[in-house]
């Protein structure tokens, strides 16, 4: 149980950022979309995340462009 492993995600760590979101939007800062990175390989749950998220990012600009 490591915690201090430099360069590593944890998976509730990744879900109190809400990294999958704001990897999604472009929102996480380069330290940290590495380590996410690394972390969603082998994570499907937060792999299952992302989709979701670019499936709701999608959705939202299709709906902006309508409404322009
Ligand atoms: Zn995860």
């Amino acid at each position: 149980m490591a915690q201090c492993i430099v360069g590593e995600m944890d998976h509730n760590e990744a879900i109190q950022l809400q990294a999958a979101e704001k990897y999604v939007l472009g929102e996480l800062p380069p330290s940290l979309r590495d380590q996410f990175e690394e972390h969603y390989f082998a994570c499907q749950e937060c792999a299952l995340d992302i989709k979701a998220a670019a499936g709701f990012v999608d959705n939202a600009r299709h709906v902006w462009r309508f409404a322009a």
